[in-house]
């Protein structure tokens, strides 16, 4: 079989906390911004899935805005027996210089190399202007009734 591609690192950016809570459902009464469930796997370069994988979301709401003195639309979990991980939250909205784009960290299980990168969203022309922007990066998405559903698999490398 051969070798998938690793997920690209991006920059971390101004944003990240440490500490964040373990969750996997980020919305919250009021929150602005379309419904997404995000959902995926991790996987080693040899696309073994990997079990109990730490993944730390951080993302801003509809408006652009991040919180910064708490914890909204942060989360961290752990990949299942499958490797998968479901996020659910919100489309991010665009803030000065960026295009919308949820950020993340992941770490497999035996604190072994840690990737920090960003997703992002197909189609938005905001995407040709942000340098951070990469094809690799996106979203697959897809429109249900209750909101968006995108799925992005996560390739780590484990020394
Ligand atoms: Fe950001």
């Amino acid at each position: 079989m051969s070798d998938l591609g690793l997920t690209p690192e991006t920059t971390e950016g101004p944003y990240y906390k440490k500490g964040s809570p373990q969750r996997a459902d980020l919305l919250y009464d009021g929150v602005h911004g379309e419904k997404l469930s995000l959902s995926g796997r991790v996987f080693d370069r040899h696309g073994k899935q990997i079990v109990g994988a730490w993944l730390d979301f951080w993302q801003a709401d509809g408006h652009g805005r991040y919180d910064n003195e708490g914890f909204l639309l942060r989360g961290h979990q752990f990949s299942d027996e499958s490797g998968g991980y479901a996020l659910q939250t919100v489309i991010p909205g665009s803030y000065p210089g960026r295009t919308p784009h949820i950020h993340v960290k992941v770490r497999p299980s035996g604190g072994r190399a840690e990737i920090t990168t960003q997703l992002f969203f197909p189609g938005l022309p905001s995407n040709q202007t942000d340098t951070i922007f990469r094809t690799d990066l996106l979203i697959d998405i897809s429109t249900a009734a209750d909101g968006e559903s995108g799925t992005f698999d996560f390739v780590v490398d484990i020394p």
